[in-house]
Parts: C-alpha cells; structure tokens; sequence
C-alpha cells in the first residue's frame, strides 16, 4: 500500500482526488480500495473491509445493488453520453416531485458543488442581491462564495477557508455561528436589504453531526422571508438518505412543521453512486435558469444516461424498508459504540440526524452536547486517530476524519454489524489511552 500511495503523490497532488481521502487527519497510509460490494468494500490486497463511508452517502442501497449495476450496464449499451435531453431525466425529475412536492422543476448537474453555486447564482438572479450568508462548519462545495469557514474536508485540514478565494467573493459571504438565531436575526437587522439568501444544511453533518435546534429552520426561513431573501437548502447530504424526503421530510416526523425553503439541493444519493446532482423549487424560481431566464448555466455531462440511470434505479428501489432498515442498523451500531466508549468510562456524545450520526469525545461534549463548529472543534478530537486505526485494524472502515458522519446501508446485514460491534471495544481502549 506503501508503495502505491508514494507513487500516487508523485503524480496527483497528495495522492487524492479529493483531500478527506489522504487520512491526514488520522494519520497512516490511506486505503486504495480495488471494489465494493453490499456492506464492504475491497483493497488492492483483496482484504474486505465492513464500510461505514458508503462513498460519502450515495450507498444507501449498499455497493454495487445488481438492479443499480444492470440499469447502467443497460444504458451503458445504448451511449455514454448524448449532449441531447433524453427521457430517463424527466423520469428522474418526476421521481424527484413526488417525493418533494415543491421542487416542481428540478435541473441536474454532475456534483453538489455544482448544484449549491447554481442555486446561489439563482438566488442572486431573483433578488438583484450580492451577499449570501452561510453558517460555519456548513459544507457546501468548493465553489468560492462557499468556502468560508467550510466544514468537511476543509474542517479536517484545520483551514479557515481556501487560498486562491478572492476578497471580492469572501466579502460578499457573511459567515454565522450555526444554531444562533440572535446572530442570525442581527445579520438581517444590519444588512437585510443586501441579502440575497442563506444557504443552510438541513441537517448539518460535516462538522460532525450537529443537528438544527428545534425552531432554527424554522427562524430561518421566517428571516428570509421577512427580508426578501430567498432560503437554500442543502440537502446534498442527507436528501434521499435520512428519509423517502430528505430531512425536509423528516422534520414533519419529528413534529415540525416541514420548513419548505425556495430553492433545495441534493447530490449523492440521487446519483445512486454516479456523478448527478440536482437543484430544485417552484417553477417561478426554476425558470430563471437558462434557457427560459436570464440566470446562465451548463453542462456538458449534466443530465448523463449513466448517472440518470444510476439515480433513477436508486430513487425505484429505496422504498419505506429501506429507510426502516437503515434507521435500524444506524441505531444498533450507535448502541453498540455507545456501550464500548461507557466501558471504558470515556465521556462522549453521540449526535444524530435521522440514521446519521458521529461521536464527538470529551467531557464539555457529554455534557452540553455540540451545537455549533466551535464546539465541534473544542472535542477530543485527538482521540479520533487511534479509534479509527483499531477499527480499521479490525476490517472497519470508517470516514477518516471526526468531522464526518458515519454511513450505513440497506445492505448492513447482521453479520457486518456483528463484525463492528466486535471491533469496538479494542477501539475504544484506544481511544480511551490517546494522549493529545
Ligand atoms: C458533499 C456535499 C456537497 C458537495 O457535493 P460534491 O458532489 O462533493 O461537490 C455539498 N453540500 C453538502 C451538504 C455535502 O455534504
């Protein structure tokens, strides 16, 4: 693995594609996988591994599901790609209403980055407004209105933001403490007139697990509307994932009303593992973007018969089960990590968003629990490394970094959550011993 990983850094920049992948903030030698499949996914030794990143969420059937494989190979035999509409993207946008009933025009590009830049420059179109405000520890992409203070990778870096953002697009971001609606309502008491929108996780879950307080969503959608702004929700991570709607959807469960923002976004799981993202909201909104508006934006890939394929296999199958499933093997492994951390008397928290979650260490954390990026950054998150590495050690692979939530799927069968419930007490003596 050696081997491979120094000979990647001499000819891609820190061996990655993508900078969370490098373990730079756990240390060691980052895993080439060679395949995935179900539950597990394989290195380029042919050891298995049970998987607790799912690729960053798309999984949610499992690796590789037969049906999800054979509808690409079969679009696959028909072209790659056409650079013409094809029907398989209406019939994922149509897929897409009927869960979410106010994203009545849906437009697909190939990443998340993609989807939130493209519903910034819609809110910016709409209101003639240049300021956007984002809450820290809130991951929306690389694009460079969004890299302020960006949970994620950025978070794991330890960086304040990007080199190469210029002052222009960093001016025009104002960057909020997460859960603080005094701060936010003062934000708008200030500048309100210059808004274009705020852009918010629906459920944050890339500084760690730190879900909305009940109301926060809520505050914020009444804030914008008071102030002609427009309110973006990101659901790139957790639509499709947490619930049959995203967590728009599951805030009606939980006994809120669901706060229905003008413009979401979704990723990930929509692409059913291949490159498609999407953004959505009502027709008058939507049809600001080009051709039909002034609002420009492309896409050589977007809408691609693969990726379509992938999604619209995905979105098929992920029944009420699949949800219920899911919430069931998420809820088993956090009983079962929260038992090995008490075993070893160390004080943690462990914070959901529907089946997503992470633990944060440390003793201000049990207490308080973890509301914002500050008090994400405050944990023990030293003691993340060695957990990780004695889970790994044992055939578990989890996200390499704290700032990550774990990922579960359809196909986390009882033998795979066996096998993580074995490798969690030797974890957790790990962790248990880190020093900072
Ligand atoms: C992953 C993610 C993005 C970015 O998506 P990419 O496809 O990686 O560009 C945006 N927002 C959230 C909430 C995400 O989790």
């Amino acid at each position: 693995m050696e081997e491979v990983y120094r000979h990647a850094c001499e000819v891609i920049p820190g061996g990655v594609s993508s900078p969370v992948r490098a373990f730079g903030s756990v240390g060691g030698t980052p895993v080439f996988l060679s395949a995935a499949r179900g539950p597990h996914v394989v290195d380029i030794n042919g050891r298995e591994y049970v998987d607790l990143v799912c690729s960053w969420g798309p999984a949610l059937l499992g690796h590789a599901h037969p049906e999800v494989v054979a509808a690409v190979q079969e679009a696959a035999t028909r072209g790659l790609s056409f650079g013409a509409p094809t029907t398989a993207e209406v019939e994922l946008a149509d897929l897409i209403r009927g869960r979410i009933p106010f994203a009545e025009k849906v437009r697909f590009v190939s990443t998340g980055t993609e989807a939130t830049m493209t519903a910034i420059r819609v809110a910016r179109g709409a209101t003639g407004r240049d300021v956007i405000v984002k809450f820290a520890g809130c991951y929306h992409g690389h694009s460079d209105a969004l890299l302020a203070a960006a949970g994620s990778g950025v978070a794991t870096a330890g960086l304040p933001g990007s080199a190469g953002v210029t002052q222009a697009a960093a001016r025009d971001t104002i960057v909020v403490e997460y859960n603080d609606a005094e701060a936010l309502k003062a934000v708008f008491a200030e500048r309100g007139s210059e808004i274009a929108c705020v852009i918010t996780e629906a459920a944050p879950a890339n500084m760690g697990v730190v879900p909305p307080d009940p109301g926060f969503n809520a505050t914020i959608r009444r804030l914008t509307l008071e102030h002609g702004a427009l309110m973006i929700l990101d659901e790139v991570l957790t639509g499709f994932r947490v619930g049959p709607a995203g967590w728009w959807g599951n805030e009606a469960s939980l006994g809120e009303a669901p706060v229905t923002p003008d413009l979401v976004t979704y990723g990930k799981v929509v692409g059913g593992g291949l490159p498609l993202a999407a953004l959505a909201g009502p027709s008058e909104l939507m049809d600001l973007l080009a051709p039909v508006g002034p609002v420009y934006q492309a896409g050589t890939l977007s809408g691609n018969p693969l990726a379509t394929a992938a999604g619209i296999a995905t979105l098929r199958l992920a029944h009420n089960a699949v949800y219920a499933h899911v919430d069931r093997a998420s809820r088993q492994v956090q009983d079962a990590l929260a038992a090995a951390l008490d075993e070893v008397g160390l004080p943690h928290r462990i914070q959901t968003a529907g089946n997503l979650f992470s633990c944060f260490f440390g003793e201000e954390a049990a207490t308080h629990g973890v509301r914002n990026y500050d008090q994400a950054k405050a944990a023990d998150g030293f003691r993340y490394a060695p957990f990780f590495h004695a889970m790994l050690d044992a055939g578990v692979a989890l996200p390499p970094s704290v700032f990550e939530a774990w990922f579960l799927s359809a196909a986390h069968d009882d033998a795979a959550l066996n096998r993580i419930a074995e490798a969690l007490p030797a974890a957790a003596r790990a962790a248990a011993s880190a020093r900072p």
